[in-house]
């Protein structure tokens, strides 16, 4: 059916190559380009088949990505690398003429800050260029988001209260480590909480409100509302939405872990100089850290991430719980990563099929739940990532 460019060979992409080579009928030519080529090569290697060809590319450089997409004519580009190469990508896509996806919204390098404005600022290019642009279609944002879609569409008239929870009850054997890249995890869960309550942001100190809450085959786990990127997209696409939240599950031993790290100024942000050497503690403190792609051959346990609704359908309230508990080790086997990158890999792959089949296919810039929610829900089923429902339940929340 099409072409497609791949930029990124880390965690997530290991997944997003596996699952995308599986599917020759759909994707007919994968380039998998990333900073390093070695780990293009490596990752091409184990999918075997001659499936995938490789390159290399410096995603911040727009002229760099301009020269690769002009040589591969893809019909689709799927960024895969970090938060930081969303801008630059998108500009080549523009230059080019090419379709684009991703699974995070941009961040500037030296703020910890994410925030759609900067993406959604593409809508009109877009849509003049008769391009589409997929944003945020990992599992949260993505999944979360088409979860969302999904409950609106067949579940309710109107949703009043969401929350989306995300736990990982598996054990890497490692006394700290992050389960995606470790710069962009620790910018994410050190920052302000932030919550939408009646028409306003709500912000909290950082993992000041927790509670105990029982995920399906896991178990209690203590839950820390958390800012996180899906809240502003969902609550400006869905304006009856009264108050949307966050959740995300940390152990003890990691948030020790994280409070040493920004103590001792590991999380820093900023260059300082080292031996007359310019270094920015966080990016110092991944090349130390497990890398995330490699915590995978000794993990077990299971991740569960799900929406938890409540709102009104033919006049009557009612609660919904649609949610996915993935295996570390079943991961593991399938494509050598953990269920985190699993988890964001298989949907990331899924939006490029949705577009590669016309059934996610608009000019203009959008978050997936601007797509049919339908037939993604449906290849989440086939594609290793099975949703249960739960009606008129307690959501706890
Ligand atoms: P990794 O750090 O494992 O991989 C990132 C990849 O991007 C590496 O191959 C890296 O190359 C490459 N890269 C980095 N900078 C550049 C550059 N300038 N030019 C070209 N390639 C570059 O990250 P993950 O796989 O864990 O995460 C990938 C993305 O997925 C991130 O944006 C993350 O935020 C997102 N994510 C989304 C989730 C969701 O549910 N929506 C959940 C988890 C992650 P090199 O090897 O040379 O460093």
């Amino acid at each position: 059916m099409g072409k497609v460019l791949q930029i990124g060979a880390g965690g997530v992409g290991t997944v997003v190559a596996h699952k995308m080579a599986g599917q020759p009928d759909v994707f007919t030519e994968i380039t998998l380009a990333s900073r390093t080529k070695s780990k293009c090569d490596a990752v091409a290697q184990a999918i075997g088949g001659n499936r995938i060809k490789t390159a290399q590319v410096d995603a911040d450089s727009v002229p760099e990505l301009v020269e690769l997409i002009n040589e591969v004519k893809p019909d689709l580009v799927v960024n895969v690398a970090l938060p930081y190469q969303d801008l630059p990508i998108m500009d080549a896509c523009l230059e080019t003429g090419v379709s684009y996806l991703d699974t995070a919204n941009y961040e500037p390098k030296d703020e910890a800050k994410f925030e759609y404005k900067w993406q959604w600022a593409y809508h009109e290019r877009f849509r003049q260029a008769g391009l589409t642009a997929i944003l945020g279609c990992g599992f949260d944002p993505g999944v979360t988001s088409v979860y969302t879609a999904y409950a609106a569409k067949h579940h309710f008239d109107e949703i009043h209260y969401l929350d989306i929870v995300d736990c990982n009850a598996g054990d890497h054997h490692h006394p700290f480590a992050t389960n995606f890249n470790p710069e962009i995890n620790i910018r994410e869960v050190t920052q302000k909480g932030r919550y939408w309550e009646n028409g306003q942001w709500v912000t909290t100190e950082p993992h000041e409100i927790h509670k105990a809450l029982n995920y399906p085959e896991i178990g209690p786990k203590e839950s820390y509302l958390i800012y996180h990127e899906e809240l502003e997209s969902l609550v400006k696409n869905y304006p009856s939405i009264k108050r949307a939240r966050f959740w995300m599950t940390f152990g003890q031993e990691y948030l020790t872990h994280l409070r040493v790290i920004q103590n001792i100024g590991m999380a820093r942000i900023d260059p300082i100089i080292y031996n007359g050497v310019e270094i920015v503690p966080i990016q110092f403190l991944k090349a130390v850290l497990p890398n995330p792609g490699e915590l995978g051959s000794n993990y077990q346990g299971w991740t569960s991430i799900g929406c938890r609704i409540r709102g009104v359908k033919d006049g009557r309230e009612r609660t919904y719980y649609v949610y996915n508990n993935c295996s570390h080790e079943a991961a593991f086997k399938e494509t050598g990563t953990q269920a985190v990158s699993y988890t964001t890999g298989v949907p990331a792959s899924i939006g490029a099929e949705m577009f590669m089949k016309g059934l996610w296919k608009k000019p203009g810039v959008y978050n997936v739940e601007n797509f049919d929610p339908d037939p993604f829900m449906k290849r989440l089923n086939e594609q290793g990532l099975p949703w249960v429902e739960k009606f008129d339940v307690d959501l706890e929340l």
